[in-house]
């Protein structure tokens, strides 16, 4: 199943996807039966973020060759960092260039999307029962507040830092296969990765998370940036494209 969600008459819904088509609405994602009909145009229609995490647990530096781009060493295991849900930003949104930075970067993720609550996660477990599904991110980022705050709070979790969607899909499966995450910048291609280059791959993210955070359904995990990441200007056009979910595109404002 591919959903996103969406206003109509200014009520948020939820929208199941089939060939580019909103065909089916629900209230709620608990209530994903999806009853009633409707047939809408996705690129027609007034998208929001597919998710409503209660928090949104970030993986840094998960591809040796974004880790050492930055001047940083391989970690010896998952690095950790939270963006609020006041971060989040819809498909199509503005992205917010703070008048406190003078360098606001692009990061293409994948993004992994909860679906039951998550504690402790065993070794011996298999993860994708906990996934719902998943989806893109651009991990928006004022690089020099994040180097000059040293904690990542400011720089990575101001107001539109999080652009996700614009669906979510259980359609696929990265932790079987791999897939390829590319991101665009004003239509020139500046990131190039596969997920199967992964420092940690998906399973031992979860497990490592859970071993001391519970996630609830609808939470969100970026995954980490490949090598190429780069700064946008006002104006500048954004997209984050991951073959079988689709494109994620913002505007910087
Ligand atoms: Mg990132």
């Amino acid at each position: 199943m591919k959903y996103c969600r969406f206003l109509a008459d200014g009520q948020p819904l939820y929208g199941r996807v089939e060939a580019g088509r909103i065909v089916a609405q629900a209230v709620s994602f608990e209530a994903l039966s999806f009853g009633s009909a409707v047939d809408l145009l996705l690129e027609e229609a007034e998208l929001l973020p597919p998710v409503e995490p209660s928090k949104i647990v970030c993986v840094g530096r998960n591809y040796r060759d974004h880790a050492t781009e930055l001047g940083n060493d391989i970690p010896s295991e998952p690095l950790l960092f939270l963006k609020p849900p006041s971060a989040l930003l819809a498909p199509g949104g503005s992205i917010w260039k703070p008048a406190i930075t003078q360098r606001l970067d692009f990061e293409g993720e994948l993004g992994i999307v909860i679906g039951k609550r998550a504690s402790r996660i065993g070794p011996d477990e298999d993860v994708s029962s906990y996934i719902r599904g998943y989806t893109i991110v651009n991990d928006v980022t004022m690089r020099d507040i994040q180097k000059s705050d040293g904690q990542w709070t400011r720089g990575k979790g101001f107001d539109t830092s999080c652009p996700v969607g614009p669906v979510v899909t259980a359609e696929i499966d990265p932790i079987l296969g791999s897939l390829t995450v590319e991101t665009h910048l004003n239509g020139e291609l500046r990131q190039h990765g596969e997920t199967r280059d992964f420092i940690f791959p998906i399973p031992e993210l979860l497990r490592y998370i859970t071993a001391v955070i519970t996630l609830e359904p609808g939470d969100l995990i970026p995954t980490g940036t490949p090598a190429g990441v780069g700064p946008m200007q006002s104006g500048d056009v954004v997209e984050v494209k991951i073959q079988g979910i689709g494109v994620l595109r913002n505007v910087v404002a």
